[in-house]
């Protein structure tokens, strides 16, 4: 085993230099927890950015991987595989009834880059409506969607024009949307921004005013999906259908994975307008079978919804202190807070849990969705010791 100072001494010098990192070395993962090569266990209300939904190393995900890995790891998509159209078929029978066209990257970035050339070839348009606040990932295109200067202003000059409305407000969104959008691209509920659900008449009006104009709604489902916010999917809470949905982090139980689904009505796209290497690869297909069929069957979306209703309550009983308001949805849940994130992320891990920050000041928890109560009280306990 290499010394956890050393760890750390060779990803500082040779590491990109992109991340701030804790001083922590994880290791090993099991259900809710992970545990750092020192020993120590922390209860993860990280799920890993909110990848691991069903907990770290779960048996069903594990077993499926094992047994592709000694089957077919790699096979491009030029030709057909078992679990890919097993994969499709899954992801069909969650969706809504006309979402049935798939098409399979890598990362929740990627998706997002395709759901843009998928808004492009389905309209014939160039315009895009994206939201305040938003945060859509870190690929040229993807960053062209994302708010936050921190992410977008170094590379401001590569990027495509993008109307930036303020998320909530119907008639700035209506406003900017027109017969020149292709796509108007939105959150559920807005992660990175700080953890703020879309109204439900808010996405019924996008929804009103694409079919309108006949631009594409698009919904990053990339953090909400499978179950987070208590649906399968987050726009579910407004009884909508998009056009394009983007979905990665937890689809495939941990391994990379993104996906592009659009309504069949609209058809398939040309051949050769996209593509990948590695998409739509056996290995993680299989792996998404199983962590998708595993939410299912496990009845995980209902759970989430009452495990995180129930905890909401129970952080809003406490009255902590340090807390400005407690919001979210299902098991995406954020604490605004009065000071600054970071001291409250560390204190909480000296409490032997992780959490996320959401902007400056709102602290994120994205525990995975089989999380049991008496964990989560571990978390309430840890909250009130440090926030209370
Ligand atoms: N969209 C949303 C809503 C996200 O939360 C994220 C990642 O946090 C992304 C896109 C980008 O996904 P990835 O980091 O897999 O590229």
């Amino acid at each position: 085993m290499i010394e956890t100072t050393t760890v750390f001494e060779i990803e500082d010098r040779y590491g990109s230099g992109a991340y701030g990192k804790r001083p922590t070395a994880l290791v090993r993962g099991q259900g809710a927890y992970v545990y750092d090569q020192d020993g120590n266990r922390y209860l993860d209300a990280t799920s890993g950015q909110g990848v691991a939904a069903l907990g770290h190393c779960h048996p069903a995900v594990v077993k499926a991987i094992s047994e592709q890995v000694a089957t077919l790891i790699t096979s491009h998509e030029s030709f057909y595989n078992d679990r890919r159209a097993a994969l499709y078929t899954l992801l069909s029978s969650i969706m809504p009834a006309d979402i049935n066209r798939f098409f399979l990257c890598n990362s929740g970035a990627e998706a997002n880059e395709g759901a843009l050339k998928v808004a492009k070839l389905l309209t014939g348009r160039a315009g895009i409506v994206a939201a305040k606040r938003s945060f859509h990932g870190r690929t040229t295109g993807a960053l062209s969607l994302t708010w936050t200067q921190k992410y977008r202003k170094p590379f401001q000059a590569w990027l495509p024009a993008v109307d930036y409305v303020a998320f909530n407000d119907i008639d700035a969104a209506c406003r900017a949307i027109s017969e020149e959008t292709a796509a108007v691209v939105v959150e559920p509920v807005q992660g990175e921004g700080g953890v703020h659900p879309a109204n439900v008449e808010y996405l019924q009006a996008l929804r009103e005013r694409c079919d309108q104009t006949g631009a594409m709604l698009v919904i990053d489902e990339i953090q909400t999906g499978f179950g987070r916010t208590g649906k399968w999917f987050g726009f579910e809470h407004a009884e909508i259908v998009p056009d394009i949905i983007s979905v990665g982090k937890a689809i495939a139980g941990g391994l990379p994975m993104g996906a592009v689904c659009w309504r069949a009505a609209h058809g398939p796209i040309e051949r050769a307008t996209h593509g990948s290497t590695f998409g739509g690869n056996p290995l993680a297909c299989a792996a998404a079978l199983a962590a998708v069929s595993t939410i299912r069957d496990e009845g995980l979306v209902d759970q989430a919804r009452v495990t995180g209703r129930w905890f909401m309550d129970e952080l809003n009983a406490m009255n902590l202190r340090g807390a400005r308001e407690v919001r979210g949805r299902g098991l995406m849940i954020g604490i605004e807070l009065r000071t600054r994130v970071t001291p409250a992320l560390k204190a909480l891990q000296e409490q032997g849990v992780l959490a996320l920050p959401a902007g400056l000041n709102t602290l994120r928890l994205l525990p995975p969705l089989n999380i049991n109560r008496e964990q989560m009280s571990v978390v309430a306990a840890a909250i009130q010791t440090v926030l209370g």
